[in-house]
């Protein structure tokens, strides 16, 4: 192998092939144990009474998750990275980090509506204080800054909706009010973005869709630039929050994939979102990496690629009922693509999503959103499954 002074230049496939395990610390074997422990023993009391080895306790790393960890700092360029149950969990520990009665937390109103929920309930009964802005507010994001700001929160793009934020404009805005930026960064992986380097502090993802990519593993990742991060490890620490070795195992192997997983994911659901252009009964396509998307520009200043999911708007064609009707005649008549929440997984999903809970980034006036996740399948079946979706939602009128 490669000297470890070459690492540095390794390009995305080649740390995702060889980092997070050392085949010399275990007899040669390629990949690294799954370890399942609580307790490590100490050759002797000194070393228990000044904890002098590198694992003293499960809770705190295992050979498994150390390996997961390593890895996930190659590719975001993180000082660490703390592993958690699920995606959600991903965003509350940190912002549990961060923040403390009378704060003020500056939320975007495109977020993933469980992180929305943890907002309005639990940081609501703990004295922290919430406002929602803007996706595309940008640099605009200055006048909802507060003396109590504490942290800025994006997610990019915008969950079902894609809107594409300017991550380095607010990471620069909130840096100079001393307020730090978190991430949720679940849709481009930090293959295709890369939060750190665009001033972000704290990068979030659900390992649960990518990363696992198979849909039968939740996890959640949370990686730290240096100055953040032992606060976020001191956090993971005192909450007892710690990854899960089968869980970690799953993650760690689907990374070796994640790569060329992604590239099919990508050019599948862009070869789809540019044919549903023009199909009836499609109103728009929400897609950052289409030319006509309203975010493309940014998106194309500040990612190396796009992923599989993304929206459109179905033609509703008047009453709420009728959209209704509509959006269950589109689902009601796929063949492929399941039904069912989540993504990121080998397989195509396609879901109804509600917008409701918006305050900023609302519900299209045309008709219902739909969104699309775009597995491994052949382009050419998903398309026939779309037209089969599309013919049953214009035959109701
Ligand atoms: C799915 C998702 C999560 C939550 O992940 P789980 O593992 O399902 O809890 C968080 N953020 C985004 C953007 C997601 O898509």
């Amino acid at each position: 192998m490669t000297e470890k002074s070459d690492r540095s230049k390794w390009g995305t496939n080649t740390r995702l092939t060889h980092t997070g395990n050392d085949p010399k610390d275990y007899f040669g074997f390629v990949n690294p144990p799954v370890i399942h422990a609580s307790t490590v023993l100490f050759p002797d009391s000194a070393t228990m009474e000044t904890n002098n080895q590198k694992y003293t306790y499960a809770t705190h790393g295992t050979p498994t998750t150390n390996a997961l960890a390593t890895a996930v700092n190659a590719l975001e360029g993180s000082a660490g990275t703390i592993i958690v149950s699920s995606g959600l969990a991903a965003v509350t520990v940190p912002l549990l980090a961060y923040l403390k009665a009378g704060d003020h937390l500056l939320m975007v109103d495109s977020v993933y509506f469980p992180t929305r929920r943890f907002c309005d309930t639990m940081l609501l009964d703990l004295g922290i204080e919430v406002t929602y802005y803007d996706p595309l507010i940008g640099a605009g994001i200055e006048a909802l800054i507060k003396a109590n700001t504490k942290v800025v929160f994006t997610e990019s793009p915008g969950s079902n909706t894609l809107e594409i934020q300017d991550i380095p404009a607010i990471s620069d805005i909130a840096h100079k009010h001393e307020a730090i930026v978190m991430m949720d960064n679940t849709w481009a992986t930090p293959i295709y973005f890369k939060p750190l380097e665009f001033g972000v502090d704290i990068s979030i993802q659900a390992a649960t869709k990518y990363p696992g990519g198979h849909a039968d593993v939740l996890l959640g990742l949370v990686s730290a630039n240096k100055k953040n991060w032992p606060r976020l490890l001191q956090a993971k620490t005192n909450l007892g929050m710690c990854g899960n070795p089968d869980e970690s195992y799953q993650v760690l192997r689907g990374l070796r994939t994640m790569g060329v997983r992604l590239a099919q994911h990508q050019s599948s659901a862009l070869e789809i979102a540019k044919k549903m252009q023009g199909m009836k009964g499609v109103v728009d396509v929400l897609h950052p990496a289409l030319p006509t998307f309203p975010g493309h520009d940014l998106w194309q200043r500040d990612f190396k690629g796009s992923s599989g999911l993304f929206s459109f708007v179905l033609d509703g064609g008047g009453s709420r009922d009728l959209w209704r009707a509509k959006a269950h005649a589109f689902l009601d008549a796929l063949q492929i693509f399941g039904l069912g929440y989540s993504w990121g997984g080998y397989e195509s999903l396609a879901v109804k999503v509600s917008l409701s809970d918006r305050t900023i980034a609302t519900e299209p006036g045309e008709g219902p959103v739909i969104r699309l996740h775009i597995g491994l399948e052949d382009p050419a079946d998903l398309l026939a499954d779309i037209e089969r979706g599309l013919a049953a939602a214009n035959s109701i009128a």
